[in-house]
């Protein structure tokens, strides 16, 4: 059982070396890396890490509970109305009175009518996708409105709730949020290189920033864009594609976050420690992206996956917050507790009002603010990491 006394042993731990950046009761575990000793100047910080710890390790144990608790695949996409309704649409290209011209294929996979062009593989692997689009959307509101006679309330169809289209965008509310998320990425990861190589001083002998973790966080950028990117193209559109896309880089950016995580807050700068601690990490990944696309998108599973991961690291910043005297750790709490309340969203997740807005698209809204403050801590640490750096130089 993980308890926050039996997790984190601070108590007779002997404290050598001074270094504010790294974790406590990590000892055992820098000695494993490779790493210096952990220690910290005031011995006050003891008893409130402490207490911060049961917090986080508290919040950690009912966070995860009640995650294995309510996660299930879909439930719509197993009803059998639906899935009779979706073999019938892909056969007859109709749900009840209401047919799509996507649909009109030959038993042989050709197109019905439409001159040769319109015939090509990759035109009819679109119409199929089109087809098979329509068919989920008009299934899934005519077994809703079945339900709805019936007093049953709304469930998920692919791991999405039943919405409303606007001008043949499936969630106009979350593909806005994960627009202005990704100009907010952008905003933030192009500010980081303007503040590193036009407002900090360089290494004279390379003109290469001071910063050891720059290269790792522009890396991080290209991670979060593509993200952002895939998720405002998946909540407009879903189908095979576009939903594996989202889900594969959603998967890439936290498991790449987790390094960078792990390697920040360890204050991890060698080289082979760092490749020591991003190859495990990178193999369950891809492994897991593999699984995903290649043997089973399994929502159930890939919500676990995505949830710890997620904990993980906001559990390795929060304790790294409590105890390093970084100037700006008030944003690293502020981050971490604004992105766990907002992981509820995401736990308890609400069906959308009025067809539009569910948990989901607010969860997309509130990571808006916090990635703001998320690049803007990200910039302190350079700074403050650059003026260390150029103290111990002097
Ligand atoms: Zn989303």
């Amino acid at each position: 059982m993980l308890g926050c006394c039996s997790t984190y042993q601070y108590g007779d731990m002997e404290l050598e070396s001074v270094d504010e950046f790294m974790l406590p009761g990590c000892k055992t575990l820098n000695r494993a890396f490779g790493l210096p000793t952990l220690g910290h100047r005031d011995s006050s910080w003891k008893s409130e890490l402490k207490m911060e710890d049961c917090f986080w390790v508290l919040l950690f144990v009912v966070l995860l509970s009640c995650l294995f608790g309510t996660l299930n695949a879909s439930a719509g996409d197993s009803d059998p109305r639906y899935q009779v309704c979706l073999e019938q649409c892909k056969e007859t290209g109709c749900v009840k009175d209401k047919c799509f011209q996507h649909c009109r294929f030959s038993s042989d996979g050709d197109s019905v009518d439409g001159p040769w062009y319109m015939q090509e593989p990759m035109y009819l692997q679109w119409k199929q996708w089109d087809c098979q689009s329509d068919c989920r959307y008009h299934c899934m509101l005519d077994t809703e409105k079945e339900k709805e006679v019936l007093g049953t309330g709304p469930v998920k169809y692919h791991g999405k709730w039943p919405f409303k289209r606007v001008f043949g965008i499936q969630e106009p509310v979350s593909v806005a949020f994960s627009a202005l998320n990704l100009a907010m990425q952008f905003h933030g990861w192009l500010s980081l290189f303007i503040h590193l190589y036009y407002k900090l001083p360089l290494r004279p002998q390379n003109r290469k920033p001071y910063y050891e973790y720059s290269g790792l966080w522009f890396i991080y950028g290209l991670f979060a864009m593509n993200s952002w990117f895939w998720s405002a193209v998946f909540h407009s559109r879903d189908v095979d594609l576009t939903e594996k896309l989202d889900y594969s880089s959603a998967v890439a950016l936290l498991g790449y976050s987790l390094i960078v995580a792990v390697l920040r807050t360890f204050n991890v700068r060698g080289e082979a420690t760092r490749v020591m601690v991003a190859a495990p990490v990178l193999a369950f990944v891809t492994t897991h992206i593999l699984y995903l696309n290649f043997f089973k998108l399994d929502y159930g599973l890939n919500m676990k996956v995505c949830v710890a991961m997620g904990i993980t690291q906001l559990l390795l910043w929060a304790v790294w917050a409590g105890v390093s005297r970084h100037p700006s750790k008030w944003k690293l709490w502020a981050v971490v507790v604004g992105t766990s309340l907002a992981m509820l969203l995401e736990i308890y997740d609400f069906p959308p009002y009025q067809g539009y807005v569910d948990a989901h698209a607010l969860w997309h809204a509130t990571t808006i603010p916090l990635t703001y403050l998320w690049w803007s801590f990200i910039k302190d640490d350079a700074e403050f990491r650059t003026l260390d750096s150029l103290k111990k130089v002097k």
